[in-house]
This record gives C-alpha cells, structure tokens and sequence, in this order.
C-alpha cells in the first residue's frame, strides 16, 4: 500500500548499528482506525496533524504502510526478569520505524508496539490488546504531565481484529515516542555473548546519544555507568513521590535515558504501604512500591557488569573495583533525590538537617491506615491555608498527626517564603488528579468493550492537567469507593 504521508525520518541507529536488529515488516491490520491521538505531541515532534490524524495517518499508525524513509526494525535485547536471565528477548511485537527531529532538535525514536510477530516473538502473536494499549497512552501521559520523565504515546489506533488474550479482545497498536530504546538489557544481550567489540559500539552509541557531555573523557564508561545511575535514581525517587508502581522493573524495562518504559501492570497507589503490588504475577512482591528503590540498584548492578570489559578491558578487579564504588554511592543519591521530591511536596524551602526524620514520620502515621496518598499532600496545602478539616478528617486517630503538623507548619512560618506561597507551591507539584485504578478500569473496559472513548478521553484530559482543579469533577479525585476489591493488574498486553 502506498502513501502521500510525508515524514522526515533518521534512521542513525539503523545507519549505524548493524547486527542490533533485524529489518522487518508489520503483520497487515484488517481495517485500522484512530481512537487516540496526541496533538500536542505531534506538534512537538514537528509533524503534520491534520495529515496524521486522518484514515491514512490510521494505516500508518497500524504499520500498513511504511512512509518513505522510514526503516523499520526489530531491535535486539536481552533481561532479568524477575531475577532470571533471559539470553533472547527483543521487540516481539514493536517495530522501531526511525527517528524524528523534534522542534526542540531533540532525537525522538518512534516505535509501533502490537504490529505483530517478529524473530523475537518467541511464543507471543506479537499483537496487543486495546485496553492494555490505553493504559500505556493514559499513564504516559500522567507521567510527563507530572513531570516524570517517560516515553509517550503518539497514537493508538484498533486494528479492527479479535486478538486471543482472555476471551477474545480488540486489537491495538501504540506508537510510542521515546528519547530511545535502548535498555539494562540490550547491554546484557552482547555482555552475555561476550562480544565486546558490540558491547563498545552500542556504549558509545549511547554515550554519543545521551550523554554527549562524557564523549571525550578519559573515564567514560565509568561516568556513563554514574550518570545511568543519577537519572535512575532521580527516577525512581520520582515514581515514589507521588506513588507510582511500575509493576514490572525488569531489566529490559529499564533505559538508558532515564525514562520510564513500557507501562504493564503498573497503577498508582491507593493508599501509603510500601507492600503494595499490583500486578497478578508478582506472588513475591518484588517489584512492591516500597522495592523500586533497591530493584533499580540490583538492575544497575546488572548494568554495571555489562561494562566491566569497556572500563578496564585490562584488568577486571580494577574494573569491578571502581564500579562497585559507584554503585554503593546509589543509596545516598536516592535518598537525596527522594527527599528533595519529599519536600517539595510539603513545601519545605529551607534544607533541614531534621527534615528526613520529619518525612519519615510522616510516612509511620500514615502507614496502612487507608489514607489516600495523593489527596493527603493536596490537603495539606489547604491544611496551611487554615482549612484544616478535609485534612483532619482523613484520619482517624487525630493525635499523632496534629503534632506532626504542628512541628511541619512551623517549619513553614519558620521560612522566609509567605505561607500563602508555600501552600501555592505546594499545589504546583502535588496533583489533584491521577489514573486512579476504578477511574482507569472502568475508563478501558468502556473502551475496549464499547468502543466508548469518552470515559478514556475525559480521564485522559483531567490528568493532562493533573495539578488544575476542574469544576464539576470532584469525582474524579475522590479515591476508590470504600469495599472495593483490590485492584489487580495483568501484563496480557
Ligand atoms: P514486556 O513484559 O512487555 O516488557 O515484554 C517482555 C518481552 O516479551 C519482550 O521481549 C516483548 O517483546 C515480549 N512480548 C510481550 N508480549 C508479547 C507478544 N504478545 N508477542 C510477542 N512478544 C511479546
Ligand atoms: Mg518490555
């Protein structure tokens, strides 16, 4: 099939990086429509939105056609998933079509996820439902409006065909926008075949993509491996600022740029446990809220080995020695990191010393009493303001907070910014909306069982603008009824 879309795509890393993929081709979609489009991003990217989001944009979106200059590709990788290795993953059912420039001159790979079988499909059908297709456009967009970094979600069309998951559901396809795709795992994929000429080839790759900054210094694999580390680590301490469980950390799902990928079974949480898991294979709790902090640190530890042979191709002791030093240095910088998010949030400006004690306490009186995380911060800032009681009225043993926030709100009096300011702060970085898991279900069964956009796109609009409050959509912040069933997640993308 031929088309009159015109896209001005790159293709250096299929240019350049031969034997790190294998050409290939999307599986044909029957009859494929656009049920999601981002304007906004297109604009970024530069392209044409009114061509795109058209019946011709839908067949390009569904792989049908290929627009000219595009090369597209199935890149090659490997993991630990959930601790075990797995020599042989890949994109079994994504499809890199190239590069695009954004307006800001920023390298954007665009990437087709559920266009069908590749030589890395393993057992999959390379296909993807649309309900799992949703979620990944809906968080992603959660995450950049909340000012995670992350992959974003440029289309999603139905490809008019039944796909076998439970029962049958409607096919889908996602294009995704990342700063890249290469992963922990397509490191360990050449470490593991010990071919350290490829190994050398994609760091510097990597390096000359993402951190151009360390291309000529003397020690830069040791730096990459600090600054993969430094944007993990901001990262995570993200993610767990405002309670977000990605589900499934495993290394394939980690990138080299600091974004978060490949949204799963992940969900915000409800309320404050660090036990949290959402998704239905986790049985152990590995990827737990509370782990993603030390999860992220085992998955560089797995990075690091990676890059042995590239920081001392002559001595590995050495090698692993000075490695090893970075890595222990990952706690600190977490903790930093995550503070710095934590005070924020309570818009806390001067840096005490106290101030990691006063957080952790704060997260002791509200453990496991049901107390919705993120209304808990927005509540705080009307709590500053003098409207005490939506903030009161969350707990139920009054005492212990009431000192809590006696000692909090004269730290804000203490503090030369006016208390009317801080409370306005606080409101810029604590959301009032969020994916919230009943919004989120009931959002894609509509759409996936009904064909019913609307609940989707009215969730996906208010948690564009996850920090300005909406008039007649108090619903929408409220959490889950009481005696809802716990909310499970499934990886049947
Ligand atoms: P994920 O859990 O989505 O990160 O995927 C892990 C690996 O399984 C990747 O190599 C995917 O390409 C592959 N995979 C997941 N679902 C499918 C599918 N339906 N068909 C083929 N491969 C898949
Ligand atoms: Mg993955």
């Amino acid at each position: 099939m031929s088309t009159t879309l015109s896209i001005t795509f790159e293709n250096d890393f299929a240019n350049t990086m031969e034997g790190f993929y294998v050409p290939w081709k999307a599986a044909k979609a029957e009859k494929p429509e656009i049920v999601v489009f981002n304007e906004e991003l297109c604009k970024q990217l530069g392209l044409d939105e009114t061509a795109l989001n058209s019946d011709e944009g839908a067949q390009f979106f569904s792989g049908n056609v290929v627009v000219e200059g595009s090369k597209p590709i199935a890149q090659v990788y490997a993991g630990h998933q959930f601790g075990g290795f797995s020599p042989q993953l890949g994109d079994g059912r994504a499809l890199l079509l190239g590069e695009v420039i954004d307006v800001d001159g920023a390298r954007k790979d665009v990437q087709l996820k559920g266009s069908g079988r590749t030589p890395f499909s393993r057992n999959g059908d390379g296909k993807a439902a649309i309900a799992p297709v949703l979620r990944e456009y809906l968080m992603g967009e959660a995450m950049h409006a909340l000012g995670i970094p992350t992959t974003r979600a440029l289309a999603a069309v139905t490809t008019g065909e039944k796909i076998i998951r439970e029962g049958f559901q409607r096919g889908g396809v996602l294009t995704r926008v990342a700063s890249s795709h290469l992963r922990v795992g397509t490191f360990q994929y050449f470490a593991a075949r010990q071919d350290h000429e490829k190994l050398k080839q994609l760091a510097d790759y990597a390096i000359q993509r993402h951190y151009p900054e360390l291309a000529n210094e003397d020690e830069k694999y040791l730096l990459f491996l600090k600054e993969v580390q430094e944007r993990q680590a901001s990262l995570v301490a993200k993610w767990v600022s405002v309670g977000f469980v990605h589900g499934v950390m495993n290394t394939d799902n980690m990138t080299i740029s600091g974004e978060t990928i490949d949204y799963g079974p992940c969900a915000f949480m409800d309320a404050y446990d660090p036990k949290t898991v959402f998704s239905s294979i986790d049985d152990h709790g590995r990827y737990a809220y509370g782990n993603q902090p030390v999860i992220a640190q085992w998955n560089l530890a797995r990075f690091a080995e990676t890059l042995i042979p590239l920081i001392n191709p002559k001595d590995s002791d050495a090698a692993i020695k000075s490695a090893t030093d970075i890595l222990n240095g990952y706690l600190e910088i977490y903790q930093l990191a995550w503070l710095n998010e934590m005070r924020e949030k309570l818009g806390l400006t001067e840096r005490n010393e106290g101030d990691i004690e006063m957080v952790n306490h704060l997260h002791t009186i509200i453990e496991g009493k049901a107390i919705d995380y993120t209304l808990l911060f927005k509540n705080m800032a009307g709590f500053a303001r003098g409207e005490e009681t939506a903030l009161l009225e969350m707990f139920e043993d009054k005492a212990e907070i009431e000192k809590w926030l006696e000692g909090w709100l004269g730290q804000i009096h203490a503090s030369n910014r006016a208390v009317e300011q801080t409370a306005n702060a606080m409101d810029c970085v604590n959301p009032v909306y969020i994916p919230r898991n009943h919004l989120v279900e009931d959002a894609l069964q509509e759409a996936s069982d009904n064909e019913n956009y609307k609940p989707f796109n009215i969730l996906l609009d208010l948690v564009k603008s996850p920090f300005e409050e909406k008039h007649g959509f108090e619903d929408y912040k409220k959490p889950a009824p009481k005696g809802s069933a716990p909310y499970v997640t499934y990886c049947g993308t």
